[in-house]
């Protein structure tokens, strides 16, 4: 199918394209466009009228790549999921990130989806906010003076996932002694969308929990950190009971949000699971 009419805009570098994503009027941007595409067909079998200009952030190579520079990772808009997916990570907490990469939908999907997509389409149940929530992950912005502005990613998504800036790139601190876990759910056995997912990151220094994140995307509303939960980890020590009576100390209104029971039940399990598996990485000297 033919798209109606547009301007596409190519930028080179991202000042450029920070610099077209204020000024641009009824502008989208383009990054993988596995969203963009779809949703700009769907309009136009409506009848309904589709944006005018197109920022194509293909061309950018300033936003492009996964490095290391000292102990920060930076994972740039414009990486695809496979890209991420491929790209050496050094053993420990963050190697959890090609866990996530490997569950998300299927490979021609993974190799067009970028990770600045996932982060920024709005669409409330792509997984990766989530994770950047537990990793303490921070987001970064360029203005159109040049100006770069970091976010946390909770931050950013309690403000609707909205940006005056273009997106374009994550930085997450590798030195951590941190352990994570990570759990999913989908409504089929099929690819499908995730009901939830959950991430969690702590540290663990005898048998003591510090400095503990809990991620939740609950599918229907934008990624968060569950604040009660994380407090009672932080004042709680491996043991065989931790992820049971973690469930009696749940920020409620996060798993609450159009649960049905079978949700309820999933996130309940899921997140025993994923302490069980922590307290377990503790006592085998896992890393
Ligand atoms: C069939 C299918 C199954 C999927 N399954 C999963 C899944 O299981 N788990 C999961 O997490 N995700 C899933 N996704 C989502 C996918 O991983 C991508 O994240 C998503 O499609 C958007 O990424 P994109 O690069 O294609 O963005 P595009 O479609 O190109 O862009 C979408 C929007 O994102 C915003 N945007 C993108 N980049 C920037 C930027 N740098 N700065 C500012 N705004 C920006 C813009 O508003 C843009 O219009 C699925 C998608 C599809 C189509």
């Amino acid at each position: 199918m033919l798209l109606n009419p547009l301007t596409l805009h190519l930028p080179k570098t991202p000042l450029e394209a920070a610099r077209l994503y204020k000024e641009l009027e009824d502008s989208k941007v383009l990054a993988g466009g596995t969203f963009l595409l779809n949703s700009m067909k769907l309009l136009k079998t409506k009848g309904t009228k589709t944006a005018r200009n197109i920022l194509s952030l293909a061309h950018v190579d300033g936003l492009k790549g996964v490095s290391f520079q000292g102990d920060t990772l930076t994972i740039k808009a414009m990486t695809r999921i496979n890209e991420l997916f491929e790209s050496p990570l050094p053993d420990g907490h963050l190697k959890i990130l090609h866990a996530v990469c490997r569950n998300i939908s299927t490979n021609p999907i993974r190799n067009m989806a970028t990770v600045g997509g996932n982060l920024t389409c709005r669409y409330t149940w792509t997984e990766m906010g989530a994770v950047m929530i537990a990793l303490d992950a921070k987001m970064h912005f360029l203005g159109p003076d040049g100006k770069e502005e970091i976010m946390a990613p909770e931050d950013f998504f309690k403000n609707a996932a909205r940006s005056e800036k273009l997106f374009t790139h994550v930085t997450i601190k590798t030195g951590q002694a941190a352990r994570t876990a990570y759990r999913r759910v989908k409504k089929t056995i099929h690819v499908d969308i995730p009901l939830l997912a959950i991430c969690v990151k702590t540290e663990i220094k005898g048998k003591k929990w510090y400095n503990t994140r809990v991620g939740i995307n609950n599918g229907v509303a934008f990624a968060q950190r569950d604040p009660i939960l994380e407090e009672f980890l932080n004042n709680s020590s491996s043991s065989a009971n931790l992820g049971e009576e973690a469930l009696e100390h749940l920020t409620k209104t996060i798993y609450d949000t159009r649960s049905t029971d079978y949700k309820q039940h999933m996130f309940r399990i899921s997140l025993k699971s994923a302490i069980e598996e922590l307290c377990h990485s503790r006592e085998s000297g896992n890393p």
